[in-house]
């Protein structure tokens, strides 16, 4: 029960995930708002990994919370991979560091061994309820010695510890968010389980005592544990730190984000699904965060973490749980991909051409220069960098294996095969060495073949441009939808177009 002095006077703040699975996006949530405050304070920032729920434990999540937490750049000063002063921060290294404690509550009286089999207390709450009164554990343990309570029925031979919770203590407290909490009185809560590993109530308490934590920011969720906290760092003579309960996230519909219900309530979706880590933290922000305000007085969605650090007050989180509102998130991600520098788009481009097939492995110098073209007709278009995949492939594929998709070919009105003929004859015959007539390769660009384009088409064939360039579009891309037109005609050059033009005339 040693602890080691503090090394800064700063506050010291922590994120306590468990790994029981893909990382939730609570997780970054909570670590941006907790890692805001930490950063413009001058404190610490904690990660502690609580795996002492053996049963729900899942080896690789550990991993999976260091990865995403990092994409995010939310990093910490203190962790299990890190180290720090208080180490270890894993729960599971940490248990012969609980025991002293239940021992000092059993002592005080603050605490008693409980040998009520589950069944036992199955019985009792069913009893509880069918008798309407307030369930909770009934004492039958309390004041017993392991002989006179083995003389009763529902009698366990391994015993957990709960502690006494006093029926007369008042339980408020105060909340940075939320002001003045009056939490339901609590049962007397288990804190040390049979198989010896603490409950989380007695491990979080410990842990954030020894790790010198000052604020528990956490998700609301836990309110009604703080009653319990705050009671365990009473009995045990500690002073407790300050809590801020923040709004869970919550569906569209209300309800809770959970994984079995929305994807995006893990995080490694937002990576899969192509977000930007750093759009990503600007909206997990403005859940629960309004905008920044600017000196005329207009507000601003749009904001780095240090921005939002620089400027983080308890007071304006709001405590009204936060809607996931993909929409905003789709927008925001739009935004920033705008704002990347090309270079830095592609390259972020690249991981995902590579697992749609698109790409295979690193792209020659000959695939990256194509690509950065095709990259500057789509940095405005799309809203993640997944979308960027159907748009990219027609650039990629051979002209002979380009497959012109069931909707678009579906899409095409009657008159497609004399649009098609018309675009050819415009755009020139290729000679026998495979250039067009028309100009050579280096005279190809959009300019040119939009005026060519339009002059047959829409001025010659009296078709409006809305309806002029779908069969084009079907033949290049082989979609409905696809980057600008001539653009695209430009990159893919004279060759590859005439020879998609007249392939999709040939198939109809
Ligand atoms: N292990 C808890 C969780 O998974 C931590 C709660 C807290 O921050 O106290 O959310």
């Amino acid at each position: 029960m040693t602890i080691p002095p503090a090394e800064s006077a700063g506050p010291r703040l922590r994120v306590a995930p468990s790994p029981t699975g893909d990382p939730h996006v609570g997780t970054a949530y909570m670590s941006l708002f907790n890692l805001a405050f930490a950063r413009q304070q001058g404190g610490r920032f904690i990660l502690r990994i609580e795996d002492t729920d053996r049963a729900r434990f899942r080896e690789d999540s550990e991993e999976q919370v260091f990865d995403t937490l990092h994409w995010l750049g939310l990093t910490w000063d203190e962790g299990p991979d890190v180290g720090g002063p208080y180490a270890p921060y894993r729960q599971s290294e940490r248990l012969d560091t609980y025991r002293p404690y239940v021992d000092r509550l059993l002592e005080q009286g603050d605490a008693y061994h409980c040998y009520c089999t589950p069944e036992r207390l199955q019985e009792m709450r069913e009893r509880q309820q069918r008798l309407k009164q307030p369930t909770g554990y009934d004492r039958l343990c309390h004041g017993k010695s392991r002989e006179e309570r083995a003389r009763l029925d529902g009698f366990s031979d391994t015993p957990v510890v709960r502690m006494l919770v006093p029926t007369d203590v008042e339980l408020r407290f105060t909340d940075l968010i939320r002001g003045d909490v009056n939490a339901p009185h609590p049962d007397d809560q288990v804190i040390l389980k049979a198989d010896g590993f603490p409950t989380y109530h007695l491990a979080v308490v410990v842990d954030d005592h020894e790790m010198g934590i000052t604020h528990v920011v956490r998700g609301e969720e836990w309110i009604s544990s703080t009653p319990k906290h705050l009671l365990l760092y009473r009995m045990l003579g500690l002073t407790p730190p300050a809590f801020a309960h923040m709004p869970l996230l919550r569906n569209e519909d209300k309800s809770k984000i959970s994984k079995r219900k929305n994807p995006a309530a893990r995080l490694t979706w937002f990576q899969e699904e192509g977000y930007l880590p750093e759009a990503l933290v600007n909206f997990l922000a403005l859940l629960a965060y309004p905008p920044m305000t600017e000196t005329d007085g207009s507000d601003r969605e749009v904001f780095t973490f240090g921005e939002f650090s620089d400027r983080f007050d308890w007071s304006k989180v709001n405590p009204v749980g936060p809607i996931f509102d993909m929409k905003k998130l789709q927008w925001l991600n739009g935004v920033y991909i705008r704002e990347l520098e090309p270079g830095d788009f592609t390259a972020r481009l690249l991981p995902f051409l590579e697992d749609g097939g698109v790409l295979s492995g690193a792209p020659s110098l000959g695939e990256l220069g194509r690509l950065k073209d095709v990259a500057a007709l789509i940095q405005t278009r799309i809203g993640t960098l997944l979308e960027s995949v159907p748009l990219v492939a027609p650039f990629f594929v051979a002209d002979d294996a380009l497959v012109v998709a069931e909707d678009a070919r579906a899409g095409l009105a009657d008159n497609a095969g004399e649009v098609l003929d018309a675009a050819l004859a415009s755009l020139g015959p290729i000679d026998d060495a495979g250039r067009g007539v028309l100009g050579s390769e280096s005279d190809w660009n959009g300019v040119v073949i939009e005026a060519a384009l339009r002059e047959a088409i829409v001025d010659g064939m009296g078709i409006k441009a809305r309806f002029a360039f779908g069969p084009l579009r079907a033949a290049v891309s082989g979609a409905r939808i696809s980057p600008p037109l001539f653009e695209s005609m430009e990159i893919l050059g004279k060759h590859s177009t005439m020879t998609r033009l007249r392939r999709l005339r040939d198939s109809l």
